[in-house]
């Protein structure tokens, strides 16, 4: 059901099939003679037929819309090269731009995670059920490049890019500072988690989550629009929350190394998830990689803080706790 969520701000959610995100909110901002859309759905039939008929009922006319996608995972870029036209925009960053435009990006995520001890019979599954590699966008895209402080008007809205690495290397906001509204893509949602997770080697992706969510502390924010689930207010608490929710990882993280050295896959086996499995072996090769990565992430963040140490023994990468 398609919702005003703010004058001339128009939001409807897009099914995700099997996905536990369940949807994605595509927003669309009627202007003077042009709309423009913010993150659009996977590329798959189900996405792109309830795209076509939120565009028809909001009276969108594709030839006069430019798109804003706030990073590259497949919910929220797959769907526009279904949908851009020779007259659209497609704004973007530059980081994740760089691994789109990277042919050994999936080669290179496969060898950290053999390193790190998924197991190799499960890699090439899990990359090929991956939905970033399923249900992504065409190539070539005809993206226009952004950075922090940019502009782009829409209607009588005015909204400055504003960098939050972390769920991804490029993720990036949109933040009106008249009306105070905030699209925050995955950087901070209200009633689940953003995922932060890492299957290569040499970036702190959770130490930089962590430094966006203190920058956009600071800002004077009345209500966020989410990339999935409800818009909310509050956004101080919110972000209070989410940094808990890692401080407690890392703590459990840093419990479960007690039992001496591990590989990121088994630190993730031995971690609590919120997922209707009993044990990690039924887990669906999906949520496993998820679930790796994210380990990783915390690890690798706590390496950078001294606090872990990692081993290379026949190739694989161990972590244990640092005396
Ligand atoms: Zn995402």
């Amino acid at each position: 059901m398609i919702e005003e969520v703010f004058p001339n701000i128009f939001c409807e959610e897009i099914p995700l099939p099997q996905n536990p995100l369940k949807a994605i909110n595509s927003y669309v901002i009627k202007g003077d003679g042009r709309f423009l859309m913010i993150d659009t759905g996977m590329n798959r039939p189900e996405c792109l037929q309830a795209m076509e008929s939120y565009i028809k009922e909001l009276g969108v006319d594709l030839k006069r819309t430019d798109f804003f996608i706030t990073h590259i995972h497949a919910d929220h870029l797959g769907l526009v090269s279904e949908l851009a036209q020779d007259s659209s925009k497609v704004y973007f960053n530059y980081p994740d731009t760089e691994i789109i435009n990277d042919p050994n990006h999936w080669e290179e995520i496969a060898a950290s995670a053999g390193i790190n001890g998924f197991p190799e019979s499960d890699i090439q599954a899990a990359i090929l059920k991956h939905p970033g590699r399923r249900y992504h966008a065409r190539r070539p895209l005809p993206l226009t490049l952004l950075r922090e402080g940019d502009r782009i008007a829409a209607g009588k809205y005015v909204f400055q890019c504003v960098e939050t690495p972390g769920h991804t290397r490029g993720h990036m906001c949109l933040y009106e500072p008249k009306e105070k509204i905030f699209f925050s893509g995955d950087h901070i949602l209200e009633s689940i988690t953003p995922n932060i997770s890492l299957w290569t080697a040499d970036d702190d992706p959770l130490q930089e989550y962590l430094k966006s969510l203190d920058k956009i502390n600071d800002y004077d924010i009345e209500l966020v629009l989410p990339g999935h689930r409800r818009p909310f207010d509050r956004h101080r608490r919110r972000i209070a929350e989410l940094k808990q929710h890692h401080e407690a990882r890392n703590e459990e993280v840093l419990s479960i190394l007690k039992k001496g050295r591990q590989s990121a896959y088994q630190v993730a086996s031995n971690m609590s998830w919120d997922i209707d499995c009993e044990r990690w072996e039924d887990f669906p090769l999906p949520q496993q990689w998820f679930a790796g990565g994210e380990a990783l992430a915390h690890l690798q963040y706590l390496q950078g803080l001294g606090r872990v140490k990692r081993e290379l023994q026949n190739g694989k990468a161990l972590f244990l706790l640092r005396e």
